[in-house]
């Protein structure tokens, strides 16, 4: 099983992309993921996208892609995935397509969390994450059982510098230049589904298990 999670930044795709990884038993794969642990790590693949993520602006494709094809690579991927933050712009669809189309695969689903821009920066200024060990949480809709501390692993948690409303703002526009025009793309490849995004997770996730089967 091969999903693929679209949405503005915030609209919760992350969210719901580790909750269909769990109950589908795949990995769950975040390209802002795999930068931010790159990040931490000092690699010199996380010091270059660190340059574009804090302006709120994509890492250019051919870092992207090349980490992608590998991580999906991995044998922990043979049964499927769930892809979430990527592909962002339609050359990595078509690369992604590319590759799959060499191993006689396909992406089953691509499902469109859709949430309109005045309800994403409000989101988005309420989320903190976990340094430490990358868990997401939201003052209003998820907060951490004790404030300002992480539920996975005791970490301090912080307002992600791309987060911060400036770049809430250009991650918007940037997604609508680039990232929605891929609605169009899986909606001609016949395997875009759209979910309201607006109503409680529970719910959101509900909509996405009877969609997936
Ligand atoms: P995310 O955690 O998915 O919201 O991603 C955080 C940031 O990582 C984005 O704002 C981009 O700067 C970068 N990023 C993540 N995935 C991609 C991608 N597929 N293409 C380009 N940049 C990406």
């Amino acid at each position: 099983m091969k999903i693929i999670m679209l949405g503005a930044p915030g609209a919760g795709k992350g969210t719901q992309a580790k909750m269909i990884a769990e109950k589908f038993g795949v990995p769950h794969i975040s390209t802002g993921d795999i930068f931010r642990a790159n990040i931490k790590e000092g690699t010199e693949l996380g010091m270059e996208a660190k340059k574009y993520m804090d302006q709120g602006l994509l890492v250019p494709d051919e870092l992207t892609v090349k980490i992608l094809l590998d991580r999906v690579a991995r044998e922990d991927c043979a049964d499927g995935y769930v892809l979430d933050g990527f592909p962002r712009t339609i050359p990595q669809a078509e690369v992604l397509d590319a590759a799959l189309e060499k191993l006689n695969e396909k992406i089953d689903y691509a499902v469109n969390v859709d949430v309109p821009d005045e309800n994403i920066v409000k989101r988005m200024s309420g989320r903190r994450a976990c340094p430490k060990c990358g868990a997401t949480f939201h003052v209003e809709h998820i907060p951490p059982k004790q404030e300002g501390i992480c539920d996975s692993c005791g970490g301090e948690l912080v307002l992600r510098d791309d987060d911060r409303q400036e770049t809430v703002q250009n991650r918007l526009k940037v997604y609508h230049d680039q990232t929605q025009p891929l609605i169009d793309y899986y909606g001609k490849k016949g395997v875009l589904k759209s979910v309201d995004g607006t109503v409680e997770m529970q719910k959101v996730f509900q909509a996405i298990s009877d969609i997936i089967k």
